[in-house]
């Protein structure tokens, strides 16, 4: 596995994952179907370079990336499919960082360092059929067993289910207790007998990423397996990580819109009607510039959160709030333009990439709390003065 300190600099490893993203994510995009998933050949690419372990520290065998590193890095790699990134976004942001704020140096010595290598993939279970925005009402519960733990419930939409090899499960182990406080988180190791996976379902976009059911039926877990081992901090444990990822797909959204623009412009640099490329209509020219200016406004957002982040150790919840809402919206109206300026051809799915990328950009207004859920907090925290 190489990282920074393989390069003279930050900015070396930088060019290093655009050339990856550039030469072989991309013209490879085509290989990621419902069937493949991200092939071994392409996995072992995102792990040789480090992107599993971009956010874990250098002590527990990571790349220890500042946020604003992480999020440089993500505007790279998110130019090809953010399908590649979601192979290690739930490693990355959502287990190993739980781990890291909330686990005992036991766990961290177990799973960081085989996560910063990608040997262990982690996969992060919290939404359920009854509880999805509403996280806090979920029902998958832990009781106490001899010296360990049964874990029974139901978990849905779990990014990479059929890889991981742990899952981060919220579970409710006080049933007397209905708010955050009778939530604890649990390592289950994804071999636990009573621990089943569901087939990936056909999803609108995102072809390549498994997002599955998984159920918990008597799942027995030891003792150790209480993240931190303290009950009731198992919502926190999430939120941490929820709070990391969003500002990453934050990023992802302006990656994809980079890409989105890349694509518009050549073509309405090259196609040619009324004697003259399309790109010379005032029309065209008026959705390449808004969708160049709402780019260059989410990514400056994304920055802004990232510097407080890395300068205040403490996370700007709210500021990232704006910078998911703001980002996912703003890929979603350049994937809508993209279509517009390739005209037929960017409806034709097996000539272009842009109706790919489009259903692709589509999640981003959904995951990690839909764009409701971040207009309301950020609209609470206006409120609150
Ligand atoms: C591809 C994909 C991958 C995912 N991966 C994971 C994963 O790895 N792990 C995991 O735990 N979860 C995962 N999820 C779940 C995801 O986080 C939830 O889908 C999301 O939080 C929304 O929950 P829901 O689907 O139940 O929608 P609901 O919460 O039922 O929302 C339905 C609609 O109601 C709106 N709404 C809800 N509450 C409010 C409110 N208070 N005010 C205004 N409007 C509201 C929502 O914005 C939405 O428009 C994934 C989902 C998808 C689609």
């Amino acid at each position: 596995m190489r990282g920074p300190s393989d390069f003279q600099s930050f900015d070396d490893y930088l060019a290093a994952v655009r050339d990856l993203s550039q030469t072989v994510l991309r013209p490879n995009e085509h290989r990621l179907t419902r069937e493949a998933g991200v092939p071994a050949d392409l996995t072992e690419a995102l792990k040789e370079i480090g992107l599993f372990g971009i956010s874990i520290p250098e002590a527990y065998g990571g790349l220890e990336c500042s946020m604003t590193e992480q999020v440089l890095l993500t505007f790279e790699f998110t130019q090809a499919s953010c399908v590649y990134r979601s192979r290690f976004s739930t490693t990355i942001g959502l287990t190993s960082q739980a781990i890291l704020d909330f686990g005992t140096e036991a766990q961290k010595q177990r799973y960081l360092p085989a996560m910063a290598t990608g040997a262990c993939t982690g996969s992060f279970a919290l939404t359920e059929p009854d509880a999805g925005s509403d996280a806090g009402a979920l029902k998958t519960r832990a009781e106490r067993v001899n010296d360990g733990w049964a874990i029974f419930g139901e978990k849905r939409y779990i990014t990479n289910a059929p890889q991981a090899d742990v899952f981060l499960v919220m579970a409710r182990t006080d049933p007397s207790d209905l708010t955050a406080a009778g939530v604890s988180a649990f390592l289950v190791d994804a071999d636990t007998p009573g621990v089943s996976v569901g087939e990936p379902p056909r999803m609108l976009g995102n072809e390549g990423s498994h997002v599955c059911y998984v159920w918990f039926d008597n799942a027995r877990v030891p003792a150790s397996a209480l993240v931190g081992g303290r009950e009731g901090s198992g919502l926190k444990a999430a939120l941490r990580g929820i709070n990391h990822a969003r500002l990453h797909v934050a990023a992802t959204c302006v990656g994809q819109s980079i890409r989105l623009i890349e694509e518009m412009t050549d073509y309405a640099r090259t196609r040619r009607q009324f004697g003259q490329p399309i790109g010379e209509f005032g029309q065209i020219q008026a959705m390449l510039a808004d969708s160049q200016s709402e780019m260059a406004a989410a990514r400056a957002l994304c920055l802004e959160c990232a510097r407080t982040f890395d300068a205040d150790g403490a996370i700007p919840h709210v500021a990232i709030a704006s910078a998911k809402l703001f980002g996912s919206e703003t890929v979603s109206r350049i994937a809508d333009r993209a279509i517009q300026v390739l005209g037929g051809l960017g409806y034709m799915e097996d000539l272009s990439p842009i109706p790919r990328l489009a259903r692709d950009a589509r999640l981003f207004r959904i995951f990690e709390g839909a764009s409701q859920v971040q207009q309301a907090n950020i609209a609470r925290a206006m409120l609150r003065g």
